[in-house]
């Protein structure tokens, strides 16, 4: 069985930087509080909690002049100052990208245009996002209809950004929608660079393969997209966690398999899934 590898694949620059910092904050300190899962791995997550690492979901279960940390995907600013509040020191590992988008979502409310986020509205990121629009934002996904969401604002102008881990596709789609029936649309394409080269090397892929393996947290958004992805190419697409989920049944059907790894899948799953792989 012939393997290749996409490239560029797994650990996103974002969540690389944030999973650096938490590190180090760990070395220095023996106990480190972390709003919200850092990563959308379980296997890596478990890998930080054997260090120091204490997930969290609210600020206030941080203990009193403990360590927090923020995740790549950001928090909106008033979580931010009741971290501040409580902490001895808030270690802040949002990645510039998302940082990106808050700030265009900021920028767009204060010019006076109402939201509208391309995402999914319950994910930490656009939650965070939707925190920094001091007006009217709304929330979009893929497969709703943008018509039926604004149905209650006047229909003059409108900024639209995206969760950064949409596909292009998606954001494109919606864009041409909205343009057909409001005159001023403007629009920040948010979608990281990463993402979209993770995206674009899996379709490549696709292309070229009997069926392509992604590798990634089910709870990971961007991996879900990829394997998506896969299978709107065509390609038979499993998507496992780790090498020990592999369908070797599956595997004997092809003569070439194509491995992805979502932006928040680490090297040594990577590493160990290729292992296994060449071994079969
Ligand atoms: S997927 Fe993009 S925006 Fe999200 S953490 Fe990675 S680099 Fe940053």
């Amino acid at each position: 069985m012939k393997l290749i590898v996409a490239n560029p694949t797994g650990l996103c620059f974002g969540v690389r930087r944030a999973i650096e910092q938490l590190e180090t904050t760990l070395q220095d300190n023996r106990e480190v509080f972390a709003l919200g899962s850092p990563i959308h791995n379980p296997q890596e997550v478990e890998r930080l909690e054997k260090k120091g690492l204490h997930v969290v979901e609210t600020p206030e279960e941080v203990p009193e002049g403990a360590v927090a940390f923020i995740r790549a995907h950001g928090v909106c600013p008033e979580t931010h100052r009741r971290l501040e509040a409580r902490c001895r020191v808030v270690v802040d590992g949002t990645c510039p990208f998302v940082r990106n988008a808050q700030a265009r979502a900021r920028s767009l409310a204060e010019e006076g245009y109402p939201v509208l986020i391309l995402g999914d509205r319950n994910h930490p990121e656009v939650q965070g996002i939707l925190g920094y629009v001091n007006g009217t934002a709304l929330v979009v996904s893929e497969t709703e209809e943008p018509e039926g969401i604004l149905q209650s604002l006047p229909k003059e102008r409108i900024g639209v950004l995206s969760q950064t881990t949409q596909k292009v596709a998606a954001l494109s789609d919606l864009v041409g929608r909205l343009v057909s029936w409001i005159p001023e649309v403007r629009v920040y394409n948010t979608i990281c660079r990463a993402t979209l080269a993770r995206q674009e090397s899996v379709c490549r892929l696709a292309a070229t393969v009997d069926g392509i393996l992604i590798i990634g947290g089910r709870n990971s958004a961007n991996t879900r997209k990829l394997a998506e992805i896969a299978r709107d190419a065509g390609a038979p697409t499993l998507w496992i966690e780790h090498a020990g989920e592999l369908d070797r049944s599956w595997l004997e059907q092809m003569g070439s398999v194509g491995v992805a790894a979502g932006g928040s899948t680490p090297d040594w799953l990577i590493r160990e899934l290729i292992e296994t792989l060449e071994k079969l």
